[in-house]
């Protein structure tokens, strides 16, 4: 559905070209729209098709779900799609040591909510056969791939090939983002340093459903070979990521479903009595990707393409949410009939607003990976002592309970 949009500045096709219509391009451009901008969206999968709509869950923090809510993507789909977090335990597999966290003490309804990435893209594709009622517009060019930009002191001039032939097209907007997932070509066009860490673990991600209630509670198991999360999921199922490291991850790969469900149920030590009905499983290779830098010559990198984290304790679309959030903030503020979105000096304060939250959440991501991962002698009662003490620690779990519930 489209009608004409008016882009704020002469000799533009659009204010801004987001280039990926993954979880993060597609959220972005709601927001954007929502304000009043005009934004293309450059993705070569057909609708509904993204990776990033796949089969998993994803567990979002009460803040972040909050946002999704005034943005319009939370309706009764997607809310009866999701389950609440109404507890999250963290405990170290095989030894002593347990932190918990409930709704009730952080004074919330539910810490967060665990939402299939599918029911996401399901109402983004929603409104996008809805009239808008907001006064931006998002246009999809799909299936179109970005192939280069050309950047000059008034724009971006971005080159695409689009439809079935692979037309060569070009679009001219003041500000490209760069949503493209951890690959991401437009940040390799613009020269941009990242940094890689291989991690040489899999996550090996599924449902299932749980002998007894999940109750809403989160559970994280650290195992010595990665970390086991069993999330409360809609219908009583639960959803399954266990990160192995390679050959492991393999092995679970290769196994049925019952000798699956009988290897969780031992790793996650049978507390939830045992799980069947499991689904076809999904492996994700994980490493670290980050940009150095998130904003570039009328350029912002966003999502994976800024950073690509670890799984573990469910950060990485929570800090998306929080980018999109501080973008979108950036661009609305003291909005003229004429304002540029690719001015530099908004760009720099959105660098400025992002930075400390990068450094917390990478570094708190990264440093549980790397903690729990070892299996050194005597480090994991350490690490069960370490959980212990770290539940008494008032000051100290607080600071947990923000990350969970998605406050920077
Ligand atoms: C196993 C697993 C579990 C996770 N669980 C959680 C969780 O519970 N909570 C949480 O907060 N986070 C979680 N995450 C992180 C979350 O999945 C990511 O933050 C999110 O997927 C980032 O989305 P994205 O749109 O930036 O990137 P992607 O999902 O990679 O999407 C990139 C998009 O760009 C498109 N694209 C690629 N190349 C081009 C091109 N040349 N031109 C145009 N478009 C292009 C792709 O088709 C795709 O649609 C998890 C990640 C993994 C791997």
């Amino acid at each position: 559905m489209s009608r004409a949009c008016e882009v704020s500045q002469a000799g533009f096709d659009t204010d801004v070209m987001i280039v990926g219509g993954g979880m993060v391009g597609g959220v972005l451009a709601r927001a954007l729209a929502v304000d009043g901008w005009c934004v293309e969206v450059v993705e070569p999968r057909p609708a509904g098709q993204s990776a990033s709509f796949d089969r998993r869950l994803t567990a979002v923090a009460d803040a972040g779900w909050q946002y999704l809510d005034t943005l319009g993507l939370v309706d009764a789909s997607m809310a009866a799609a999701a389950e609440r977090i109404r507890e999250v335990r963290v405990f170290d597999r095989g030894h002593f040591g347990l932190t918990r966290i409930t709704a009730r003490s952080a004074g919330v309804e539910a810490l967060g909510y665990v939402m299939p990435n599918r029911a996401l893209g399901d109402r983004l594709e929603a409104l996008q056969q809805q009239p808008p009622e907001e006064p931006g517009q998002v246009t999809y060019r799909r299936p179109a791939r970005y192939t280069h930009h050309d950047t000059d002191a008034d724009g971006v001039t971005v080159t695409l090939l689009e439809g079935p032939d692979e037309e060569r097209v070009t679009r001219r907007a003041r500000l490209v983002v760069a949503a493209d997932g951890a690959e991401s070509a437009v940040r390799e066009q613009a020269d941009m340093t990242v940094r890689r860490r291989e991690y040489e673990q899999v996550a090996t991600v599924a449902t299932a459903m749980p002998g007894r209630a999940h109750d809403g509670v989160a559970f994280e198991c650290f195992t010595t070979g990665g970390p086991l999360a069993v999330l409360p999921a809609a219908d009583g199922r639960v959803s399954l990521v266990w990160v192995a490291r390679r050959g492991e991850a393999e092995r679970l790969g290769e196994l049925d479903d019952a000798a699956f469900a009988g290897a969780v149920d031992e790793a996650f030590g049978h507390r939830l009595g045992g799980f069947s009905a499991v689904s076809p499983r999904a492996q994700y290779p994980l490493s670290l990707v980050t940009a150095d830098e998130p904003v570039d010559d009328r350029l912002v990198v966003l999502g994976n393409a800024a950073h690509a984290l670890h799984p573990v304790a469910g950060q990485g679309f929570n800090l998306c949410l929080r980018d999109i959030r501080d973008l979108a903030r950036v661009l609305r503020a003291d909005r003229g009939a004429a304002v540029d979105p690719g001015d530099p000096e908004r760009l720099a304060r959105y660098r400025s607003l992002r930075m400390a939250d990068y450094r917390r959440t990478i570094g708190l991501t990264d440093g549980l990976v790397r903690g729990f991962s070892l299996d050194l002698p005597g480090l994991g009662h350490l690490r069960g002592g370490t959980l212990s003490l770290f539940d008494g620690l008032l000051p100290l779990k607080n600071r947990l309970v923000r990350a969970t519930r998605g406050i920077a």
